[in-house]
């Protein structure tokens, strides 16, 4: 069993409030009692801390969009419990190559045009080798230069290829632990949790932002949730933006029929990452499809204040532009930076 080397307690810090819970000022010493403590919250009391803590630091009726696209599908060498694009799994999934540099720049084009203020690359890699990744470069270049902020999510990086990426006009890097270290290895064995670790790091030193989070509805107990979101918000950065995932289950996967998650358990995930990481924006990723109008509004007022736009969302669907911009006008929010 892998042990992380991130600590499970530490010390309380001495901003702990009268009440016996911690301030909730941006701390990186968070103990996994506290964020327990904060999960067992009457729900109520947790979402209008969260609502709190949320609205000292932004706009809670700004929402900033983002669009993510598949530029290499399927045909991962990765065995991610959860991941359609897995070559360990017989599912369906569309394989495609890496994509054309015009193909990915009109992409971006039209995610512009909707709305969105960052584009996003992923690839079903394990890490991108050599061949694929100056094509990658000239695909950052490009979206940079549409004025679009950039992200990429190519796997496991070496510090060099951090640098690269960073040179080449690269904002975010995404590269999500997914869950706790000590559930890690239930959910992919190809890799560490260290190894993700340690990618975040170069990713850090190389001078771009970070974009970690993780999956609920994996089967994970409330420890592991809390684990997770300890293991980001004690990091000496915690990530700038941090999508937490609720589990697509697709077929053919591992995961693809595990029973349901209580929604409530993920809209508790969202408010203890707000109450967490104050300054950091927390996503609302994957898994909107399989959500209500109102366990999306539960979530923007827990302290969401991202989200991807657009149908497709790497292999799986996604809320259209336009219902989206119908619940934005009945709740009264506006994407960011517009
Ligand atoms: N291959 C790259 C990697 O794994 O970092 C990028 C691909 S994609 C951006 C990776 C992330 O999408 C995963 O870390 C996971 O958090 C999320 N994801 C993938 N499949 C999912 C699913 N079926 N349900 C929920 N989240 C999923
Ligand atoms: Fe590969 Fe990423 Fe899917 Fe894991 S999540 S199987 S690394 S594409």
């Amino acid at each position: 069993m892998h042990v992380s080397n991130v600590p499970a307690t530490s010390t309380p810090s001495a901003t702990v409030s009268a009440a016996g819970m911690p301030a909730d000022e941006a701390r990186h010493t968070w103990t996994t009692e506290e964020i327990e403590a904060l999960f067992e919250l009457p729900f109520n009391d947790l979402l209008y801390r969260a609502a709190t803590v949320h609205r000292k630091h932004f706009d809670p009726n700004r929402v900033q969009v983002s669009r993510l696209l598949s530029i290499k599908t399927g045909r991962c060498p990765e065995d991610c419990k959860y991941c359609s694009q897995s070559a360990h799994y017989g599912t369906d999934v569309e394989k495609e190559d890496l994509a054309e540099v015009e193909t990915v720049l009109a992409a971006a084009k039209a995610a512009k045009e909707s709305g969105a203020t960052r584009f996003c690359m992923a690839a079903a890699w394990r890490g991108p080798a050599a061949r694929d990744f100056n094509h990658v470069l000239r695909m950052v270049e490009g979206v940079k230069a549409l004025g679009l902020e950039t992200c990429a999510s190519l796997g496991l990086l070496d510090g060099d290829q951090a640098h690269k990426l960073k040179d080449a006009g690269l904002d975010y890097y995404n590269h999500n632990i997914d869950t706790s270290p000590e559930k890690y290895e239930e959910v992919i064995t190809t890799r560490t949790f260290e190894n993700r670790m340690e990618t975040i790091g170069h990713v850090r030193d190389a001078g771009l932002k970070v974009c970690c989070g993780g999956i609920v509805g994996m089967g994970e107990q409330q420890i592991d949730r809390a684990r997770m979101l300890q293991t980001l918000a004690n990091m000496e950065m915690p990530p700038e933006s941090v999508p937490i995932n609720l589990l697509i289950k697709m077929k053919g996967t591992p995961l693809g029929d595990i029973p349901d998650t209580d929604p409530f358990d993920f809209i508790r995930t969202i408010a203890v990452a707000r109450i967490l990481m104050p300054t950091s924006h927390v996503r609302l990723s994957a898994g909107r499809m399989a959500m209500s109008d109102e366990m999306q509004a539960m979530c923007f007022f827990a302290g969401a204040n991202s989200m991807f736009c657009g149908e497709r969302l790497l292999t799986a669907g996604n809320p259209t532009v336009d219902k989206d911009q119908s619940l934005f006008g009945r709740l009264g929010l506006k994407p960011e930076g517009l």
